[in-house]
């Protein structure tokens, strides 16, 4: 289906349910305006817009998934969340939208997890009026399935006109199979960070970096290894506000924030993966940042708050949806 399809299809939507019936004749929507839409929720960092899109979500049994805590906490944790395992976890991914750039910081699990199961970014992408052709750069905070799933369809790239930027360890420990040897890190993640990556590396469309580096206009790249070797956040700045993209910092709200000590499978360190969520939640807590992360419950924007202990809250960002704000 074309993107053009794909639009026009969302508009008579848009039309027959949303709208009233005079809503062609009104003025274009102000710039400035946030207009909330099914499957993307946005807010303003300085004069830049941030716009969450949903992937869809994902049941996660926690018995089997968690390190570091006994199935019974585990238990008592969610109950206090009103949840009980398994628990369902979102996939998002979030656009940036500034002069010159429409930049997605990472891009859903596309067709890796079967129908019905994630794979929704292209969907939630029409919603806002974008198409893949538009995405000019995409910014992985990591290889993983459910963040690198979606920048391949059939083994083709989807976003044939953006540069992907990704750390450059993510790149030199899934491309050698000696490290697969020696960690004895699930052979699928090693297969999964070449089927994805290997089209855009053909292209000649992959871009590294190193340490903290700036790689477009106000937003810098900061490797946090833990979670896998070449784990990134990216900060973006702008007009005296920032937020930052944290990747696979944390799976689950209702366990890892009281209990930031606490890992999952898919952490490649285990002990690192604790130890850089402990810091960095003391630090967004301490300077009140404002952070998205792709697994906590859509859209993923908000806060980390110290709570007793050494342990955290989660103040998702006040849902805002009137002109001007
Ligand atoms: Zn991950």
């Amino acid at each position: 289906m074309s993107g053009m399809k794909n639009r026009v299809a969302v508009a008579l939507l848009a039309t027959a349910f949303f709208q009233l019936p005079n809503a062609r004749a009104q003025a274009p929507v102000p710039q400035h305006v946030l207009q909330q839409q099914a499957g993307g929720y946005s807010v303003r960092v300085g004069d830049v817009k941030v716009t969450s899109l949903t992937d869809g979500t994902v049941p996660q049994n926690l018995h089997q998934l968690l390190r570091r805590a006994k199935p019974e906490n585990i238990d008592r944790l969610l109950a206090r969340n009103f949840q009980s395992n398994p628990v369902e976890a979102s996939i998002n991914a979030f656009l940036v939208t500034m002069p010159g750039h429409l930049a997605l910081v990472d891009t859903g699990s596309g067709q890796l997890f079967g129908p019905g199961n994630g794979g929704r970014l292209v969907e939630s992408l029409a919603t806002q009026g974008i198409t893949p052709q538009d995405i000019t750069d995409v910014l992985l905070t990591h290889a993983h399935s459910d963040h690198a799933g979606g920048l391949v369809r059939d083994g083709q790239r989807i976003f044939p006109n953006a540069t992907v930027y990704v750390g450059k360890p993510e790149v030199d420990f899934f491309f050698n199979q000696d490290n697969q040897k020696k960690t004895g890190y699930e052979q699928a993640y090693f297969d999964i960070a070449r089927l994805t990556l290997t089209p855009y590396l053909d292209a000649d469309k992959v871009k590294t970096f190193s340490g903290t580096q700036e790689i477009l206009p106000g937003i810098t790249a900061t490797v946090y290894p833990g979670h896998t070797p070449g784990s990134a956040f990216y900060r973006l700045t702008n007009g005296g506000e920032n937020i930052t993209f944290v990747g696979d910092i944390i799976h689950v709200a209702a366990v890892q924030f009281p209990n930031p000590e606490v890992t999952i499978a898919y952490d490649e360190d285990q002990a690192r993966a604790a130890s850089v969520r402990k810091a960095e939640f003391a630090s967004f807590a301490r300077n009140r940042t404002l952070i998205a992360a792709p697994h906590l419950p859509f859209p993923g924007i908000g806060y980390v708050r110290a709570a007793g202990g050494n342990g955290y809250d989660w103040v998702p960002v006040t849902y805002t949806n009137r002109e001007g704000k």
